[in-house]
């Protein structure tokens, strides 16, 4: 199968070109399967788990109107204030003239898939207001004039050699590998940021309806920082983030960190509801809750939906052999990976359908995947909606031609036959080192066995005696 674009093409070979972007994903990848596997084996029950996560994702999602409804009320009850954004535009127009109606020049952010998504940081940017990324991966990214490559670990194609170079240039940092120095060195340009920032803006895992209260799961004191020191904070959220309750976002919670870190529980997982009350000595005067739907309820009730089950841990990204080797900024999208190629379609604009091609439906994201999303199902449903016409026409032709033979038993028959025979003829001492049609892109990089003279269907015929 031809991926169709030439744009994705050339992304897919510089990422597999690139020995130093696949040996960093590789070791980080391996690492965070391995303590994946140890903290759900530490996990009495944990197939049960998955199980009820699911149900809660999948009953929120055929309830989203009035969980979304009933969250919207309460974040109101505590003093906050919600705005719903149709689109990224609106979302993004929103927060823009929220800042500008406070004279606000510059912004402090922890990590926001969906301000990515938005394209926030560059309307803020148009607009005159600095915006500084304060998780660290985010961070060296934003120094780095890059895009994040993973939804966890958004520096993960950086090398430790290249994250110093980073800080010696920007930071003034002496040289040096060391990590702690390396850190220390983010951690002392971040705090004054943070004093100095009128606004912070982050994220948001999980809303739970009942209370109206956001839930942030970090690794680093960042996000604390960002939603308790500026007098104003924006939480952006996608609306399928919602959970009906705290007893939902907890079961939630148990596979969330299990499955992007390989943690039970990441080092901080705040709650917060409402902005400051009279008798709290610390927390922001006003709390700006942004629902952002951009492209998300289009897919309500149809198949698709299930994709918004997705609580974004990324298990599907470290366990996909195409993202390992291409990397995440060959998908071209906000969200890489298995999820990513079904998801990117779903926003927005609706573009990034070739995207379905980027995998081999080898099912592993599937099984990973903490909420059991079938996404390999869904990947084949983008390929029939839209990208099947995205492919050339001898491609089609092909497959149509495939679909029609594979109909007709003995036809079908006589031709594996013709072709195996064919290919026999091509071959040497067993294997074809030079194949034709869509066989040269095998060959081009490794051997074909040559086809056995019996094949499985006379086998077959011959062990169930002609039946
Ligand atoms: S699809 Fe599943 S495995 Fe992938 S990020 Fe979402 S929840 Fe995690």
């Amino acid at each position: 199968m031809s991926i169709p674009s030439p744009a994705f093409r050339s992304r897919i070979r510089e990422g597999m070109g690139n020995a130093i972007l696949q040996e960093a994903l590789q070791r980080a990848t391996r690492s965070f399967l391995v303590s994946r596997s140890k903290a759900f084996a530490d996990l009495p029950d944990a197939e049960a788990i998955r199980d009820r996560a699911r149900a809660i994702r999948s009953h929120t999602i055929a309830h989203l109107d009035r969980y979304l409804e009933q969250f919207a009320q309460e974040v109101e009850r505590h003093g906050g204030k919600v705005f719903w954004a149709a689109t990224a535009r609106e979302a993004c127009d929103y927060i823009v003239s929220l800042a500008r109606s406070r004279g606000v020049t510059m912004v402090a952010k922890s990590k926001s898939m969906v301000s990515e998504e938005i394209g926030l940081n560059h309307a803020l940017e148009v607009a005159g207001i600095r915006v500084v990324e304060t998780d660290l991966g985010e961070f060296i990214i934003q120094l780095a004039g890059e895009r994040p490559s993973h939804i966890i670990t958004p520096a993960i194609h950086k090398r430790r050699e290249d994250i110093s170079q980073l800080f010696q240039k920007h930071l003034g940092m002496p040289p040096t590998n060391e990590i702690p120095e390396m850190t220390a060195a983010a951690r002392r340009a971040l705090r004054q940021i943070f004093l100095d920032a009128r606004v912070g803006i982050s994220g948001v895992n999980f809303g739970i309806a009942e209370t109206g209260t956001l839930v942030l799961v970090t690794n680093e004191g960042n996000g604390r920082m960002v939603t308790t020191l500026p007098p104003i904070h924006v939480a952006l959220m996608g609306i399928e983030r919602v959970v009906p309750t705290w007893e939902d976002a907890e079961i939630l919670l148990r596979v969330l960190a299990r499955s992007a870190t390989g943690q039970a529980l990441t080092a901080y997982t705040s709650f917060l509801t409402g902005p400051r009350r009279r008798e709290e000595p610390d927390g922001p005067e006003e709390l700006h809750v942004v629902l952002v739907d951009n492209g998300r309820s289009r897919w309500l009730g149809t198949p698709m939906e299930e994709a918004l089950y997705c609580i974004r841990c990324g298990a599907c990204l470290n366990v996909c052999p195409v993202y390992q080797a291409i990397g995440g900024h060959a998908y071209g999208s906000v969200y890489p990976g298995p999820i990513g190629s079904v998801a990117t379609p779903m926003l927005g604009d609706g573009n990034g359908a070739e995207l379905a091609y980027a995998s081999s439906l080898c099912g592993a994201c599937q099984d990973i995947c903490p909420v059991r999303i079938a996404i390999p199902d869904l990947l084949v449903r983008w390929r029939q909606m839209r990208a099947g016409d995205l492919l050339p026409a001898w491609e089609r032709l092909g497959l149509w031609l495939y679909a029609w033979a594979a109909r007709r038993p003995r036809l079908w028959a006589r031709a594996g036959r013709w072709a195996m025979s064919f290919l026999r003829r091509l071959g040497r001492e067993g294997w074809l080192t030079r194949g034709v049609g869509p066989l040269q892109a095998w060959t081009a990089i490794r051997d074909f066995p040559v086809p056995k003279r019996s094949a499985f269907r006379d086998w077959w015929v011959s062990r169930s005696g002609g039946v």
